[in-house]
């Protein structure tokens, strides 16, 4: 019998505010614990929250990218229950009227087009941090994450592989840093992706009972985890068993879930309206400052990328596969390289050189401008391709321009017929048993007259001259 996974996605994206969802301390991840609280969130009794509008804004605008409904009129709610890591035994949430519903995120799946619907995005607060096994029995708590502003996206039910989910995340991935909302750091958890598995057999409609796979610290870890409940799921159905639904912790070293508790039904929180805030009332104009201050999206940058620079559809991805790379890329052609080269130098040789000294494409030493003077030089075939790499390397270490680096070290293309001629004529001179060879039919020998004659001008002659000389001087003999 064949079966068919069905997959939704909850994801919860820590949103990038200088302060809390529902006080001023600081959401500074990297602070010493417990030093960024205050009453307010530290859930003691009879403080007042206040919502921070950053974090609506930031919301309403992801909200908007995913093409979703905004409420004009919603509210936060409680989420009662009790854990270590929310001392108030209630989280500030949104119930039955989230800020943003059906939207949707398109995705193409090797290279098939499809979409996934997205049911709500709501906003609520982190809980804080607990460490366990510090060791004599203890664990620790840190607050300090405790009301950081917090968005949960969830999918409708429309993926069906862990593929697919893989393709997904990457591309909501993207989406947030292009909306710069996040930083989306899975390792510090300001990205987390659950997902709610079921499987039923091919053709039918029925959904079956599904289990939650939580606290996956990475899209790799969460595409294993998928992978493995799909098939434990169909084991247990094919053995005549019955999936329980119930929440599952992943284990990355033995490859494998584990049941952690079974899932609460939403009645169990007793939600209600949260009391201490007002309502969110959302305008028109509201809406509109936040499309106006919204940046062109991934999307919409790939398919602008080959129209008016004629790049495929592939350099078009790899280029706009961060803000960055896009945003550096547009200045290269900007200052005048040719937008064709300007895709080879920045994704091949700019991206080799900087994944070598481990720096990101923001902090380049080689700016923009500098990139595009040296594309310039090797087209004007003042220095070959081949030593334009090496000035790269060097501009990388000396932070100095192209055309210094060229000057000082004398790399200038030799484009000179009589001298190159001369260079050719040497080699083949020096090298009679080859030639003999050559002229046997033995071609490969070819690339080593090229090699010599390189040699001998220190990568300086302009290849194309080299071949075409070369080529005349073996045909003269
Ligand atoms: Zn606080």
């Amino acid at each position: 019998m064949e079966y068919e996974a069905v997959i939704g996605m909850e994801v919860h994206v820590e949103i990038n505010t200088l302060s809390k969802a529902f006080c001023s301390c600081s959401t500074n991840f990297h602070a010493e614990p417990n030093t960024q609280v205050c009453p307010i969130c530290l859930g003691m009794p009879g403080v007042l929250p206040v919502l921070n509008k950053e974090f609506v804004d930031k919301a309403i605008m992801v909200g908007l990218a995913l093409n979703c409904e905004i409420a004009s009129w919603s509210k936060m709610d409680r989420k009662n229950y009790f854990y270590p890591d929310l001392p108030k035994n209630y989280q500030i949430s949104q119930y039955d009227l989230p800020l943003c519903k059906d939207g949707y995120l398109d995705i193409e799946v090797n290279g098939e087009p499809k979409r996934v619907r997205i049911l709500r995005a709501h906003i609520e607060e982190d809980t804080a941090r607990n460490t366990h096994g510090l060791g004599g029995g203890y664990s620790g708590i840190d607050f300090n994450r405790s009301g950081v502003p917090l968005l949960e996206i969830v999918t409708y039910p429309d993926l069906h592989s862990s593929e697919e989910v893989f393709v997904f995340l990457s591309e909501l991935k993207l989406l947030l840093e292009y909306l710069g909302v996040s930083d989306c750091n899975m390792e510090e958890g300001s990205l987390r992706a659950e997902a709610n598995v079921s499987v039923r057999k091919k053709g039918t409609s029925e959904l079956g009972v599904k289990t939650e796979i939580k606290n996956v610290a990475s899209f790799s870890g969460v595409v294993k985890a998928i992978d493995y409940e799909v098939r434990r799921q169909i084991e247990v159905i094919e053995s005549g068993g019955v999936v329980v639904q119930e929440t599952r912790g992943w284990d990355p070293d033995r490859g494998i879930t584990f049941s952690q508790r079974h899932k609460e039904s939403a009645h169990d929180y007793r939600y209600f309206p949260e009391p201490d805030l007002v309502p969110i009332v959302v305008t028109e104009d509201w809406k509109a400052r936040i499309l106006s201050e919204m940046p062109e999206l991934p999307q919409a940058r790939r398919k602008r990328f080959q129209t008016q620079y004629g790049l495929s559809e592939y350099d078009s991805r790899v280029l706009t596969s961060t803000r960055a790379m896009a945003d550096y890329y547009e200045e290269v052609v900007r200052c005048g390289a040719d937008p064709k080269q300007a895709s080879n130098w920045v994704q091949v040789e700019l991206q080799s050189v900087l994944a070598y000294e481990n720096i990101s494409i923001e902090k380049s030493p080689v700016k923009p401008g500098d990139l595009a003077e040296l594309i310039n030089l090797v087209r004007e075939n003042i220095i070959s391709g081949k030593i334009g790499k090496e000035v790269l390397r060097k501009m990388f270490a000396s932070k100095k321009k192209a055309s210094e680096i060229i000057k000082e070290e004398g790399l200038v293309q030799i484009s000179d017929d009589s001298y190159i001629r001369n260079v050719v004529k040497e080699v083949l001179q020096t090298n009679s048993a080859q030639v003999e060879e050559y002229k046997k039919g033995k071609t490969k020998v070819y690339g080593f007259f090229v090699g010599q004659i390189m040699q001998k001008t220190q990568g300086k002659a302009n290849p194309k001259m080299v071949n075409d000389i070369l080529k005349e001087e073996l045909e003269k003999l």
